[in-house]
């Protein structure tokens, strides 16, 4: 009897997972990918429709391209089960069933005109239109998105742009010294930047933040975070306070050994990033693997990976390690990832997937001189410096150690005169008696 393999939502966990499954299931499994769309996106970078909207077909790719085996059902997903999920009027029973919608963008609770969200391309091609007419924008959020749809706008049109940050510094979920190269790179830009605010107000010509400031803005894009799509899940599956899934260290879902969650949905502790929802597809494949073969499952282990977040097309920084740098080199790292990972779903089986693995290890190369070529710089910084200080050092000492010998020959001359006076009264002493 066959056995029903369902994969609710196609983005990086979705996607990933269902291409490992769609080339190594057995014969009697049949994998399903349920979404409201039939093709894979990019999100990292749908910013650049913003300017460019034909950079759509450059990140995005047909789920039929590179899952030939699956039955792709492009319908939203209505209710999930513990057994069964419905979605329009069909309900489809499962044996497994992974969980990976995502997360939608947080709205603005009052309604406005000319206030978008960015999530995907429609969305995209929405604030470009928009776009034409407007002069003035405002970004509300300045993490990884705000800070990226920032560094877009302000390169590659003439709009006033501002951006309003609720915390005092650019991307706060980072190694501070990244927050502080954005700083520096959009205000010499042209970018204002307002801190420790929100808004408040948001009129047909100005918003209104919570310090009471009026910012001129014909359009604003909200990027204030996310909240996971759960709402459809049976109320028995356990969510915590923000809505995510609780997972085990195996992505399962917390009391169920054949349904699994991952990417932004899940209660893991860590950025919420295209890269860690790669992985968790990645695991949850091999583990649905393994549980097949009846051996024993995988874990998941969170870690702090390297980010690049752009600041349009020939400036980015690099995040890692806890430093951070920016400039052309991780420009060409981030279009490098974007290639390679578009590359993967639009051409699965073919001689590119050769190329593109030459591609990561030069890639891999590269990211490895950048680091030490980032720390022979700080280290020659350190010399430098140690070597100013030791020469003023130097300084100090040989104009203290010439201090020292006049007052040293000072002194000596002082003690001869003492010397030659003594000795002369000893001598008329003598003569007198
Ligand atoms: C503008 C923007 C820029 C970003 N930039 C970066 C970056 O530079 N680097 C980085 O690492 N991360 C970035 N991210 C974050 C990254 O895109 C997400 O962390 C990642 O996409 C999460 O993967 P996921 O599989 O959990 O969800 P998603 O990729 O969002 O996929 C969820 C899928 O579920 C589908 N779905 C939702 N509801 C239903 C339903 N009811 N029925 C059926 N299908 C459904 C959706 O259509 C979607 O295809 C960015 C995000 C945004 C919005």
């Amino acid at each position: 009897m066959v056995k029903n393999i369902i994969i609710v939502g196609g983005g990086f966990t979705g996607a990933q997972c269902a291409k490992i499954l769609n080339d190594n299931l057995p014969e009697n499994y049949q994998l399903y990918l349920f979404d409201i769309k039939n093709y894979f996106q990019y999100t990292p970078s749908i910013h650049k429709l913003l300017t460019h909207p034909h950079y759509e077909k450059k990140i995005k790719v047909p789920y039929s391209k590179f899952l030939k085996k699956t039955k792709i059902i492009t319908e939203p997903v209505s209710k999930i089960n513990k057994d069964n999920i419905k979605a329009g009027k069909t309900t489809h029973p499962f044996d497994y069933l992974i969980i990976c919608s995502g997360a939608s963008n947080k709205t603005i609770s009052w309604k406005a005109k000319n206030c978008f969200i960015l999530k995907n391309i429609d969305d995209a091609k929405k604030v470009h239109d928009s776009l034409q007419v407007a002069r003035c924008v405002t970004i509300v959020g300045g993490g990884y998105v705000g800070t990226e749809i920032a560094g877009e706008l302000i390169n590659k049109t003439d709009k006033h742009i501002s951006l309003v940050e609720k915390s005092d510094r650019l991307l706060s979920r980072q190694y501070v010294d990244a927050g502080t190269l954005a700083h520096n790179y959009l205000t010499k830009k042209g970018v204002k930047l307002y801190f420790n605010q929100e808004i408040k107000k948001f009129q047909s010509s100005f918003a209104l933040t919570s310090q009471r400031e009026k910012i001129m803005t014909d359009l604003m894009i909200w990027c204030v975070g996310i909240t996971p799509n759960t709402s459809f899940l049976n109320k028995y599956f356990k969510k915590n306070s923000y809505g995510q899934l609780i997972t085990t260290p195996s992505l399962n879902l917390q009391g169920y050994k054949n349904i699994f969650a991952g990417g932004d949905i899940t209660d893991i502790i860590e950025e919420k990033s295209a890269q860690n929802a790669e992985y968790h597809g990645e695991i949850i494949a091999k583990n649905i693997l393994k549980s097949i073969n009846k051996k024993k499952l995988v874990n998941y282990e969170s870690k702090k990976r390297t980010m690049v977040i752009s600041l349009g097309d020939y400036n980015s920084i690099l995040v890692m390690n806890n430093t951070a740098f920016d400039g052309l080199i991780p420009a060409f790292m981030k279009k490098m990832i974007e290639k390679i990972i578009v590359w993967k779903y639009k051409y699965p089986k073919s001689k590119i997937l050769i190329i593109q693995d030459g591609v990561e290890s030069s890639l891999l190369w590269l990211k490895q001189k950048a680091i030490s070529y980032h720390s022979k710089v700080i280290n020659l910084r350190k010399i430098y410096k140690g070597k100013e200080s030791s020469k003023q050092y130097d300084n100090i000492r040989s104009r203290s150690s010439k201090k020292n010998s006049r007052s040293e020959r000072r002194r000596n001359n002082n003690s001869k005169r003492k010397r030659v006076r003594s000795k002369s009264k000893k001598s008329s002493k003598r003569k007198r008696s």
